[in-house]
C-alpha cells in the first residue's frame, strides 16, 4: 500500500474527473472557483456514506432523531447565534496587486510559530508591518487596514424591491436543531438525554482556497447534537470524540491516520473543542469536530424568540435549559478522505511494468457493489438478466466491451468489490448442460472463487454490510 504521504492529489483529482466521481463546478465555463459537482459515481460514493452514518448515528441509537430543516432559516437566528456579529475572517488587500488576502494566513505561512489565531486585528495588523511580510502574490509590502468579512452568503427575499429583507445561506446545521429542540421534544417525547442529526447543506463565503473539495463555499455537513443535562456533559463529550473516531476506522480510514486535535483557544460558547483530522496528501486536515456548547445556544435562542427553551425533568421537576454536545462530520471532506486512503498503486509484474491503480473503498461505501462481466458478447443476454436480478439488492454496473483484464482493472480503479464473470460453462450447450455458475473475483486479493447464480446475491450482501 501507498502511504498518503506519497500519494499526490494531482493523480486523485484526475482519477475523479476521468472516472466520473468528481468534476470542476460549472466545467464548460472554466469552472467556479471551490466548487465542485459530484458526478454518477460520486453522488453514489457520497450517498453511500450517509447511509452508514444515518445507520451509525440514527439507526443503532437510542433517543436519535433525523430532522431536514430547510437551508433559509429566519434572519434572528443568526443574531442569536452570533454569527452577524462576529462570524467573519480578518481580510486585508495588497494595494499593488489587488489580491486579497486573510491576514491571519499571511502571518501563520510566515512564520507557523506566530499563532495568528489567537491576536486581535490591530496586533495582526502590527506584526505584518513590523516583520515587512510581502504579498504572496507580488512580493510588495503595501497593504490596506484590516477587515472583519462577515462569511454569511447573503440574499434577499421578497416580491416587491422594497419589500425585499436580507436572508442568508445557512453557514452551519446545527441552528435547524436547535430551533426545533422542543418541537422533536415535544413530539417524540424524548427525554434527556436525547439526539437530533441532520445531514444538509451549508454555505461559507471563505477566499481561502482549496485542496480539491477539502475547502469549499458550498458544503455538505453529517450533524449530531446530544441534547443533556449540565453535569453529563463532559462525559458524553469525551464519548462522542470516541465514537466518532471509531465510525471513521470502521469505514477504513486506519488509526494511524486518524489523531484527535484539542483546542486550546474556545469559541466564545465552548466548554471544550476537539477536531478529528486525517492524514491527506497536503498534511493533515479536520474531517470531524466535537464541541461542548454548554447552554450557550439554546439560552440565546430563548432570549431572542422570547419562547421557553427548558426541559422539565420528570424525575427530579427540575426546569433547565440543557446543555449540547456537538460532533459535526464534514460529509465532503469524508469523501475525499475515503478516496485518499483508498487510491493505491500496486506492482503486479515488475518486469512488465504492470501496475494496477485501485480503490480499496470499504464494499460498504463503493459505488458498485458488483459488476457483471459477460467473457463474450454471446453470453450478453444471460449477464444481462443476472445484472437484472442483482440490482434489485444493489448497484451494479454492466461491461462487455475490452478484454476480461482490462474490464477488471477498470472496475478496481472504480472501488468495485466484486467482479462477475459469466462464461460459457454458466449458460452451457448441445454437448454439455448449462451448470448455472459464474466466478466471482474479490478486488483486493484478486482470487475468484465459482458459486451458484442464486447465491450471488446473498453473498455479496454479506459482504457489502456496514
Ligand atoms: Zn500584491
Amino acid at each position: 500500500m501507498l502511504k498518503n504521504t506519497e500519494k499526490t492529489m494531482e493523480k486523485i483529482v484526475a482519477l475523479c474527473k476521468n472516472r466520473g466521481f468528481i468534476f470542476a463546478g460549472s466545467d464548460i465555463y472554466g469552472g467556479l472557483a471551490n466548487t465542485w459537482d459530484y458526478g454518477p459515481l460520486g453522488a453514489r460514493l457520497k450517498n453511500n456514506v450517509k447511509d452508514t452514518w444515518r445507520k451509525r448515528f440514527i439507526q443503532e441509537r437510542k433517543n436519535s432523531y433525523e430532522v431536514d430543516a430547510d437551508i433559509l432559516m429566519h434572519p434572528k437566528v443568526w443574531e442569536a447565534s452570533g454569527h452577524v456579529a462576529s462570524f467573519s475572517d480578518p481580510l486585508l488587500d495588497c494595494k499593488e496587486c489587488k489580491m486579497r488576502h486573510r491576514a491571519d494566513n499571511l502571518i501563520d505561512d510566515f512564520d507557523p510559530e506566530a499563532h495568528a489565531d489567537g491576536m486581535t486585528k490591530e496586533e495582526m495588523f502590527e506584526y505584518i508591518k513590523e516583520h515587512s511580510i510581502p504579498c504572496p502574490n507580488c512580493g510588495k509590502h503595501n497593504f490596506t487596514d484590516i477587515r472583519e468579512f462577515n462569511l454569511m452568503f447573503q440574499t434577499f427575499r421578497g416580491v416587491t424591491n422594497n419589500s425585499k429583507s436580507i436572508i442568508y445561506l445557512r453557514p452551519e446545521n446545527a441552528q435547524g436543531e436547535y430551533v426545533n429542540y422542543l418541537n422533536v421534544q415535544r413530539a417524540m417525547r424524548a427525554k434527556l438525554p436525547f439526539s437530533i442529526g441532520q445531514i444538509g447543506k451549508a454555505f461559507r463565503n471563505e477566499i481561502t482556497p482549496g485542496n480539491f473539495t477539502f475547502r469549499t463555499v458550498e458544503f455538505e455537513q453529517m450533524e449530531f447534537q446530544t441534547f443533556c443535562k449540565e453535569g453529563s456533559d463532559t462525559e458524553l463529550y469525551d464519548y462522542f470524540k470516541e465514537y466518532g473516531k471509531k465510525y471513521f476506522e470502521d469505514l477504513g480510514l486506519p488509526a494511524e491516520n486518524l489523531r484527535f486535535h484539542d483546542h486550546e483557544k474556545l469559541a466564545h460558547y465552548a466548554k471544550a473543542a476537539c477536531d478529528i483530522e486525517f492524514l491527506f496528501p497536503f498534511g493533515w486536515g479536520e474531517i470531524n469536530g466535537t464541541h461542548n456548547r454548554t447552554n450557550f445556544d439554546l439560552t440565546r435562542h430563548q432570549e431572542y424568540s422570547g419562547v421557553k427553551m427548558e426541559y422539565l425533568d420528570p424525575e427530579t421537576n427540575e426546569r433547565y435549559i440543557p446543555f449540547i454536545i456537538e460532533s459535526t462530520y464534514g460529509l465532503d471532506r469524508t469523501v475525499l478522505a475515503l478516496l485518499v486512503q483508498a487510491y493505491d498503486e500496486e506492482v503486479l509484474d515488475a518486469e512488465k511494468n504492470d501496475t494496477r491503480v485501485v480503490l480499496h473503498l470499504n464494499p460498504a461505501v463503493a459505488p458498485y457493489k458488483a459488476a457483471v462481466l459477460p467473457l463474450s458478447k454471446k453470453l450478453s443476454g444471460k449477464a444481462e438478466e443476472i445484472r437484472g436480478e442483482l440490482s434489485k439488492y444493489f448497484m451494479t454496473d454492466f461491461d462487455e466491451t475490452g478484454s476480461i483484464g482490462k474490464r477488471y482493472r477498470r472496475q478496481d480503479e472504480i472501488g468495485t468489490p466484486f467482479c462477475i464473470t459469466v462464461d460459457f460453462q454458466t449458460v452451457g450447450d448441445e454437448n454439455t448442460p448449462a451448470d448455472n455458475c459464474v466466478t466471482v473475483r474479490d478486488r483486493d486479493s484478486m482470487e475468484q472463487v465459482r458459486m451458484p447464480v442464486s447465491e450471488l446475491a446473498d453473498y455479496i450482501s454479506e459482504r457489502i454490510k456496514f
